[in-house]
């Protein structure tokens, strides 16, 4: 069986590992075929193939895009893009800028309930000037002792109705499915349990997903259950789309699964890697 990850970060967004010592941890943990997707930045891409050239895994351009439906963030993977197409990297600047602002909105939230200097606190820990998120305000909160880990200073300041919160537009929904099908690319939405859809807004993404030309459901991934997975690989099944599988590795001790520890996906469903050459 294919050792395959399609999802995970760098230092290009909000990763901990630069995309090379990214690349040579999936090599060391046994990867044959890994796809690097920052948030909304492709910045890292060409050094990572340049890593995985160099040590034979098969290398998928890729990217994670924050997107605004019906009032929720969700996140919408472009694999096998090409990272040249203007439209797509035009959109992603766009994001990009549109994340600065959201991080003074952030800052500003917490300096209400007297957490100071929490812009110069994340500024400290993004490796990559153009592109900041919340897990760079998680860690310098942990930094300052104002929760344990991650996941509890996520819970406690920066998820929606908590003081660091803050709502913002994303790109729409057709926007990101057309940079990365203009691209060449497949697009995936990412980890849809995560989403807390009732099964009628499920339906009605999935319709939409599909009419917009979508390609699959990321079904393995660390954010599902046993249930979860099952739940959306029927759907995947009824709806005619692929299947993806990623660990949203984020770096060493912040993820569920490390690089190239998946579970299978499950059988009956269609890897969306059954077409990619030489991966079948
Ligand atoms: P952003 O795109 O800046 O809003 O940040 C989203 C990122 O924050 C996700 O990709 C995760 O890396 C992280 N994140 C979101 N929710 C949580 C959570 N509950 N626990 C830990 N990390 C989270
Ligand atoms: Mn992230
Ligand atoms: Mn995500
Ligand atoms: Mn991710």
């Amino acid at each position: 069986m294919l050792n395959i990850d399609l999802h995970c970060h760098s230092n290009i967004s909000d990763g901990l590992l630069t995309p090379t010592h990214l690349v040579e941890r999936a090599l060391l943990r046994g990867v044959e075929t890994l796809a690097l997707t920052d948030h909304d930045d492709i910045a890292g891409l060409s050094e990572a193939k340049k890593a995985a050239d160099s040590n034979r895994i098969k290398f998928i351009n890729g990217v994670e895009i924050s997107v605004s439906w019906r009032g929720r963030t969700l996140h919408i993977l472009g694999l096998a893009i090409d990272p040249k197409y203007t439209p797509l990297i035009e959109g992603l600047t766009t994001l990009r800028i549109g994340r600065l602002s959201r991080a003074e909105r952030i800052a500003a939230e917490l300096e209400k309930i007297g957490i100071h200097g929490s812009l110069e606190g994340a500024y400290a820990y993004v490796g990559n000037q153009g592109i900041i998120g919340r897990t760079h305000f998680a860690r310098f909160l942990v930094e300052q002792g104002h929760a344990k880990n991650i996941k509890s200073v996520f819970k406690k300041y920066l998820v929606k109705g908590k003081p660091g919160y803050t709502p913002h537009q994303w790109a729409e929904l057709s926007d990101a499915i057309n940079w990365i099908k203009g691209s060449g690319g497949q697009a995936v939405i990412a980890h849809p349990g995560r989403y807390g859809l009732g099964k009628n807004v499920t339906q009605d993404l999935l319709d939409e997903f599909c009419r917009l030309g979508g390609s699959a459901l990321e079904v393995i991934s660390p954010s599902h259950t046993p249930e979860q997975v099952k739940f959306y690989a029927q759907h995947a099944q009824d709806m005619n789309l692929s299947v993806s599988c990623g660990s949203d590795f984020h770096g060493p001790n912040e993820s569920y699964y490390d690089l190239g520890q998946l579970p299978h996906i499950p059988p009956g469903c269609t890897p969306i890697w059954h077409d990619w050459q030489n991966n079948s």
